[in-house]
């Protein structure tokens, strides 16, 4: 497999001066996110990003947007499933500040690591659970089939509570 280059901007040649700012529209790949132990891959190769850069005082502000639709199997009955999100997201980076908070992890000696921020943000703006629709009745835990397209009525199975075989169950214990 060949080696994805990865999206760094190196922010000291942008050299934007304080009060100024830029914007820049980047293309980037992503790989397949893992999400609740399944896999979701984004439908387009690379990732539409529109990067905001601004110099306040000092430092930097950050903010990412990109559209995301990604497709993989629904937690609940496995079916396929596509969710389209808009990301939004922002970093600021404090230079010469001790605050964690103040510090973005993805900027390290004025480079901003693009790749790994759009695919934190990414994994974030997805749902905890991708369902191929909201009301997903998830599989029989009996026999395993879909019960998105089975007849409620004609899916029924023999409960092991069901009153019959409990008294069949004291019949045979006498
Ligand atoms: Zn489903
Ligand atoms: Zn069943």
């Amino acid at each position: 497999m060949a080696s994805r280059p990865t999206t760094i901007i190196d922010l000291a040649r942008l050299s934007l001066s304080h009060g100024e700012g830029a914007r820049l529209d980047l293309p980037v790949r992503v790989d397949p996110l893992e999400l609740g132990g399944q896999t979701y891959a984004p439908r387009d190769r690379e990732l539409q990003t529109r990067l905001d850069l601004s110099r306040p005082s000092s430092g930097y502000a950050f903010r990412l947007r990109f559209p995301l639709r990604v497709e993989g199997p629904c937690v609940r009955c496995l079916d396929h499933a596509g969710v389209e999100v808009e990301v939004d997201a922002r970093e600021v980076d404090q230079a010469d500040t001790e605050d964690e908070e103040l510090r973005s992890p993805y900027v390290v000696d004025d480079e901003l690591d693009l790749g790994r921020w759009a695919r934190d943000a990414a994994i974030l703006a997805l749902p905890d659970q991708i369902l191929c629709r909201e009301d997903c009745a998830g599989l029989c835990p009996v026999c395993g089939e879909s019960l998105n397209d089975a007849d409620p009525a004609a899916h029924e199975h023999e409960s092991p509570t069901d009153p019959r075989w409990s008294k069949l169950r004291e019949l045979k214990l006498e």
